[in-house]
This record gives C-alpha cells, structure tokens and sequence, in this order.
C-alpha cells in the first residue's frame, strides 16, 4: 500500500466530493487508477502535477506523493502532458439514454446531438468513430480507455444541464435554432409548400407558407404555436445564460 495525496481543482471537485483526498492506493497503481477509483473519469482530466512537475496517467505512485490534479483551462500545459486534449471543433455530441430531454434541446438550438442507443459500447464505438463527445451520467462509462472525449453532466434536471453543457462547450456561439430535426438529429432543409402539400393537415395547409423538411427520416416541420414556445425558451434561456 501506498498512502498519496491528491487536489483536485475546478469543476473535478463535483465529482470527487472533496477537494483534497488521502488515498491508499495499492502495489504498482497508476495515477489514473487512483484518480478514476475517486470517481473522476479520465475524460475530465486535463492535466496532473507533482511537485509542480508535469506528470502522465502511466505514472505508478508511490509512498507520500502529492499530486495536483485540474480540469480543462487556459494554463499553458507542454502538449506532451495534455492528457484530455481540448475538442478543436464545433462540439458534436452522443448522449446516454438517461438524457433524451437534453438531446432534444440540443437538436432544437442547432447542436448536434446524437441519441438512442442504449448499450454502453454501441455508444462509445460511435463516438470513437465519428469523434463525438459523450454526454452520460454514467461515470462507468468514461471510465474505458478508449474514450477520449466525454462528460459527467451533474445537474438532475433538463434545463440545468442544458446551461451546464452550454458553458462547459461555450456552446452560446454555435447556436443555430431550428436546423435540426427534434425526432433524428438529422439537418433541416428549406422545402416549398408545393412539395409537401399532400402530407399537410387541412389547417396547416391553410395558414402557413414557409415548411422545411428532414434530410435524414423526412419529417416536414412549419411554425404554429410549438414553435412560438420554443422561440420563447430559447429567448429565455439565452437571457438567462449571462447570470450562470
Ligand atoms: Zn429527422
């Protein structure tokens, strides 16, 4: 047995409950073990320290260390020793089925946001090959080596994590509302009233004019009062987003 002290920093301390931990880690225990056995999965790990000295998750602990450890930041970190590395792009997602809701917001602010399949691997396979960040409350999950790039939401409802998903991925700039189909994910195009006037309901047909239609599964989408209460959440939503 080895007994080590590890910091968490920011928004790691959610996970690990504690912002210091005395840790019996056991006989040739990596670093990451240890921190992945407190409940924080390496995908939220940005970087590691001891005694100021950059650190990899490979490094076996030993006896009276103390290691740092931080989350995702603006500190200058040498690129070997980045361990989670930051999503470059426009942040694509995979959600757990626990968060259907959360998808859906997503989809309906423009957000790619991929969802439905319930096994774990089925999951991380996807997002490994289409380069997805997993979204889950499934700590387990982001646990597996080969997940790269992946998030605990901590927030119980909804709209809480969908403030809290907006910050961490500065989402506010990527927003484009109603591009995205709210059943599939898919992308929205413009279509005109002519080319899908058959599959309209009688009073849709008699009061709207501008329609876009489903790439992917085909659903015909128009404005109408779900579409006000959207636009309101949203403006709402946006309001609010500047005193999180
Ligand atoms: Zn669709």
């Amino acid at each position: 047995m080895s007994k080590i002290k590890i910091r968490f920093f920011g928004s790691l301390i959610d996970l690990s409950k504690k912002m210091q931990v005395e840790f019996d880690a056991g006989i040739n225990q990596s670093i990451k073990d240890c921190i992945e056995r407190l409940g924080v999965p390496h995908t939220e790990v940005y970087f590691i320290t001891l005694n100021g000295n950059f650190v990899k998750f490979d490094r076996i602990v030993s006896e009276g260390e103390r290691y740092f450890v931080y989350p995702e930041c603006d500190l200058e970190v040498p690129s070997e020793y980045v361990l989670t590395p930051k999503y470059e792009d426009i942040p694509k997602f995979i959600l757990d089925i626990h968060l259907g809701k959360l998808a859906r917001y997503l989809r309906m602010l423009g957000i790619s946001a991929e969802y439905g399949l319930i096994d774990d691997n089925a999951i991380i396979d996807k997002a490994v090959s289409e380069k997805l960040i997993i979204l889950t409350r499934d700590r387990q999950m982001l646990k597996k080596n080969e997940v790269i790039y992946g998030y605990i939401v901590r927030s119980d409802t909804p709209e809480e994590q969908l403030y809290e998903v907006t910050l961490r991925y500065n989402l506010q700039k990527c927003f484009n509302p109603f591009t995205r189909c709210m059943d599939c994910n898919g992308e929205l195009v413009s279509v005109s009233k002519q080319e899908v006037l058959n599959r309209l309901p009688e009073k849709v047909k008699e009061r709207y004019e501008e329609f876009a239609i489903c790439k992917q599964c085909g659903k015909v989408y128009w404005g109408g009062t779900h579409y006000e209460n959207m636009n309101s959440f949203i403006e709402e939503f946006t309001r609010n987003l500047i005193n999180k």
